[in-house]
């Protein structure tokens, strides 16, 4: 989920919103809808893309114009020239769905490594150059000041089989049903082309898409591969819809069949979405962790593989053990963030330094004398409380960088819209998100407030009493998670503000 990038450095990535196109330089991730809000209205040259990222774009957003978009290439360093300071950025695979990169910057800023959306293996992390990674328990020789983590799963536990395996799960359960005559994959998201590849080259088929009813998964399949599709529906494989109702489509496609006195269709959904928001049908299954093993069917009759996009909380580990940047941002919320054990022992932000360069990054100006008289005394600010602050005040949606795009205080979303977030896609003028994202709990991260990586959580939520800033349907949404109802932190803006007001009551 994109954020909005520092005040002082010069880009931003994956935002465009009024603050970010006022930024001298764009970068898109990835063609994820939920990445490219707004940017048919806030675009403005260059915007840096892949040249499968900026095709995808161009077709999920025709009135685009072509020549704002400037190609970059996978692993090749490009110099950008900026009147304040010229800097260098580097793609670098994200393995999350086809065209989508990290970027690596490189200036007087310092290093950053945004990792968009991701899902971090070895072989995306050692394309990183050899300086960015530590060997042995060694630091790198050069260490990354900043990386931008996606943390969409920074609280999924359970060890998830990689894509490949969860490929070979696919194709394993089809491969179980033989008398299936029709396989409905639900595959319509950008990043599980894969999958439908596998399947059409094992079994020797095309696919069938219907594309009068889903045209922007055609047009996207189209581009990116365009030989396994058909236009046959007496094709075994179909791809299905994975929103809206999937249930109940998927229960009257097998109440369908048994009426034709034909076999169950198979329908199989390679998603974490389940996984991560399902029950456990059983303890003892829970044990066996049989479920991350092979295909698995619902009361429903729906067979779900745990096919992720993003990183497990081991992966993140891991990468960031390898990495050891010095602070680590999320892009999803706060939370996910300080539940890796690396940020909790290594990224604080209590007793930055005067002339720690996060300040600069911030544009916070230290110098100024601090007022202590005639001020009422919740607008008094020091340099630490800006970061650590624990009396929670209304204010709007921020991370620590910057406002959180689209605060759900807001939020026309029902429970139902928040948690299935492909529902969105469909809309260009909501959020969108990829299939694999939680996204009621990226929501959650928007009205958090400020992005600290303290691991101060018990000053950020309140289990007891509602959140006067989150509304009623975020309310339900993490009661039935049964995680506790963020509290809104204070508002960076307004307290910086506060303090430029009482510094003028000073003056005066
Ligand atoms: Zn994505």
């Amino acid at each position: 989920m994109p954020i909005e990038m520092p005040k002082g450095l010069p880009f931003s990535v994956d935002t465009w919103t009024p603050s970010s196109n006022r930024k001298r330089h764009h970068f898109l991730t990835h063609a994820h809808k939920d990445h490219s809000q707004g940017i048919a209205t806030h675009s403005s040259f260059p915007i840096y893309a892949t040249p499968l990222t900026k095709s995808l774009t161009l077709n999920y957003y025709p009135q685009l114009n072509e020549s704002l978009f400037v190609d970059i290439e996978i692993g090749q360093p490009i110099a950008i020239n900026d009147p304040v300071e010229t800097f260098t950025v580097t793609a670098f695979d994200a393995n999350h769905c086809p065209g989508a990169v990290m970027f690596l910057f490189e200036g007087t800023f310092g290093n950053i490594l945004h990792t968009g959306d991701c899902r971090l293996t070895p072989e995306c992390l050692q394309r990183l150059p050899e300086k960015y990674l530590g060997k042995k328990s060694k630091e790198p020789k050069c260490r990354l000041d900043y990386v931008f983590l996606d943390c969409t799963f920074a609280t999924f536990s359970s060890k998830m089989p990689s894509k490949h395996v969860a490929i070979r799960q696919v194709i394993d359960c089809i491969w179980k049903h033989p008398d299936a005559r029709v396989v409905y994959l639900t595959c319509d998201l950008l990043g599980q082309e894969d999958i439908l590849v596998n399947v059409s080259q094992t079994f020797g088929s095309k696919i069938f898409i219907n594309k009068e009813k889903n045209p922007e998964c055609y047009q996207s399949l189209s581009l990116t591969v365009p030989d396994i599709l058909s236009q046959d529906p007496s094709s075994r494989f179909h791809i299905f819809d994975g929103f809206p109702r999937l249930p109940e489509r998927a229960e009257a496609k097998i109440i369908e069949a048994r009426a034709n006195f034909q076999p169950d269709p198979l329908i199989i959904r390679p998603s974490a979405q389940w996984y991560v928001f399902e029950d456990v049908t059983s303890e003892s299954e829970k044990r066996k962790n049989r479920r991350f093993k092979e295909a698995i069917r619902d009361n429903i009759g729906i067979w779900h593989v745990c096919y992720s996009m993003h990183s497990s909380r081991d992966e993140l580990e891991w990468a960031l053990q390898l990495l050891a940047p010095r602070r680590v941002v999320s892009t999803t919320p706060e939370f996910r963030a300080i539940e890796l054990g690396y940020v909790r022992r290594y990224c604080s932000f209590d007793n930055l330094a005067p002339d720690d360069p996060l300040w600069k990054l911030l544009d916070i100006d230290l110098g100024a004398p601090l007022v202590n008289e005639e001020v009422p005394e919740k607008v008094i600010v020091s340099k630490k409380e800006i970061l650590t602050v624990s009396s929670p005040v209304k204010g709007p949606s921020l991370t620590l960088f910057g406002r959180a795009r689209g605060g759900v205080g807001n939020s026309v979303f029902g429970y139902e819209d928040l948690v299935k977030p492909e529902i969105m896609k469909r809309n260009e003028d909501e959020v969108c998100s990829d299939g694999d994202v939680p996204e009621g709990q990226h929501d959650g991260s928007k009205s958090n407030g400020l992005t600290k990586g303290t691991g101060k959580r018990a000053t950020a939520y309140s289990p007891t009493r509602p959140s006067s800033g989150v509304s009623e349907n975020i309310r339900k949404m993490y009661r039935s998670m049964h995680v506790p109802v963020p509290k809104p932190l204070p508002s960076l803006v307004d307290m910086l503000n506060d303090r430029k007001r009482a510094k003028r009551r000073f003056m005066l």
